[in-house]
């Protein structure tokens, strides 16, 4: 039987297809676990993965933030504390009810996210402003009943993310990490993931359960919707209130803190990867988080092309590029496609010809070009050429954002720009309360949503909400989403 290796879908048109296609393919995660909206994560994955961990950690340790482990389970009551948040989360909960045997006294909820243990250990941590800012992360999986349709990485029941959690000593300071965390992302999801993304503060219908004020960063998908990547958000004091999170301020009076919290979550950023970077050959990885970063190919079976593979695999290891050999059985061009497939940024072939002259041919996977380079090069080439390959990767996905915004003053035209898979830029009467039911009509007649308005928004040049007609306080942005 012979494998097939190829991979040839059109992304930009069948877009569906090709992301379930590739996933499978590319051995991203094995959808046949017999639990419903949970996968299982598989290597190829799970090495790039672990690559972006590391640098979102690094990140937030360099800003002082420190990690911790917190326990899986969360008590009920712990849960119960905040209204907001029960409201909010109530729908996605796993509940844990019995341990053996015994019916538990109380139920434990599998975390859907942390909020309610941190701030519990904050109120015996935290005691005086010396103690502030309090900065805070863990590293985790977490659990959500989704009832909408799950896609690999996309949404699942089980998403493995970091979520930060920090307690200032004023809203002023709280707003400050907001802030930081935005510029977070901006450093590891566009700087080294190769993301581009829009922040949008949100509308106060669709703020995160317990949030004063909620940022999220939307990544545009190559099909026109929009995908909700990190989160930060500056919770209101109730969460404070509720948990008894205290500091005896310089003036020596009790105060209760202002929190904010932070959620990146890796398994769905890692769906971006995917989307953003692949073509239709199959995935392309950005040069840091690629799971192998150099694929080495000997042409013909001579002894001494083997050693110098090895030795060149030897060589890149200590400069800690990832590189592998593939001396398999599989033809040539199956190994090509095979890797072109699996999105190795570079791909080294070497044959008698290149070995007579002391070179090698390199393949860059981003733009399909072949080079000769001579072996004592080797690591200054790649070096160079790596950053090349992300300010390529960078350049073609900030693009996708070009020409993509589309003023709207009426609902025609708003309609228009988003089946067009466009973001609608449109005057708006509220994103506070009084703004929800114009917000609703959107949703009913175009299936797109408000994503919020634009901290860097500078001009008001609509002066009328694009669907009641009143006068516009904000300029909003809408568009189809994930
Ligand atoms: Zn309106």
């Amino acid at each position: 039987m012979v494998i097939k290796t190829t991979f040839s879908i059109d992304k930009n048109k069948d877009f569906s297809n090709w992301y379930t296609d590739i996933v499978q393919k590319a051995e991203l995660a094995d959808l046949r676990s017999n639990i419903k909206g949970f996968l299982v994560f598989q290597p190829w994955s799970v090495l790039s993965m672990e690559k972006m961990f590391k640098y979102l950690e690094q990140v937030l340790q360099r800003k002082n933030h420190k990690p911790y482990w917190f326990p899986t389970l969360i008590p009920e009551k712990n849960f119960k504390i905040e209204a907001s948040h029960v409201k909010g989360f109530s729908p996605d909960v796993f509940w844990v009810t019995r341990g053996g045997e015994t019916e538990l006294e109380e139920k434990y909820a599998l975390r859907p996210t942390s909020e309610t243990l941190f701030y519990q250990m904050f109120s015996l941590w935290i005691r005086s402003y010396k103690d502030l800012p309090f900065k805070t992360y863990q590293r985790a999986n977490v659990f959500r009943y989704e009832t909408k349709a799950t896609r690999p990485f996309l949404r699942s029941r089980e998403f493995h993310w970091i979520e930060a959690h920090c307690a200032h000593a004023t809203q002023e300071d709280a707003m400050k990490q907001v802030y930081e965390d935005m510029e977070t992302t901006k450093e590891v999801l566009h700087d080294i993931f190769c993301l581009p993304f829009i922040f949008f503060e949100r509308p106060s219908w669709d703020k995160f359960p317990g949030a004063e004020r909620t940022f999220a960063a939307d990544v545009l998908n190559p099909d026109g919707k929009l995908v909700q990547q990190p989160s930060t958000h500056l919770l209101k004091q109730d969460f404070a209130k509720g948990f008894n999170v205290r500091f005896k301020d310089k003036d020596e009076k009790e105060k209760y803190c202002w929190i904010t919290c932070y959620g990146p979550a890796v398994s769905r950023i890692f769906a971006s990867v995917i989307a953003v970077h692949g073509d239709n050959k199959g995935l392309r990885f950005p040069w840091k988080i690629a799971p192998v970063q150099v694929i080495i190919i000997p042409i013909g079976e001579d002894k001494e092309i083997k050693k110098q593979t090895e030795k060149i695999k030897a060589q890149l290891s200590e400069k800690n590029i990832s590189a592998e050999i593939d001396d398999s059985d599989k033809t040539l061009g199956e190994k090509f496609y095979f890797w072109e497939m699996k999105g190795v940024p570079l791909r080294i072939e070497l044959g008698k010809r290149e070995l007579a002259k002391n070179e090698v041919i390199i393949f860059r996977r981003d733009t399909g070009k072949k080079q000769p380079v001579k072996i004592k090069d080797l690591s200054d080439y790649i070096g160079k050429t790596s950053e090349d390959i992300d300010k390529h990767l960078i350049h073609e996905a900030d693009n996708l954002f070009k020409d993509k915004i589309i003023n709207a003053k009426t609902k025609a035209e708003l309609k228009k720009a988003v089946d067009s898979g466009k973001i609608a830029r449109c005057g708006f009467c509220s994103v506070g309360k009084e703004g929800e039911k114009c917000a609703e009509i959107i949703e009913k007649e175009t299936s797109a949503t408000v994503r919020g308005t634009r901290l860097d928004e500078k001009s008001k040049d609509i002066d009328k909400c694009v669907i009641c007609g009143k006068k516009a306080n904000h300029i909003v942005y809408v568009a189809k989403q994930y």
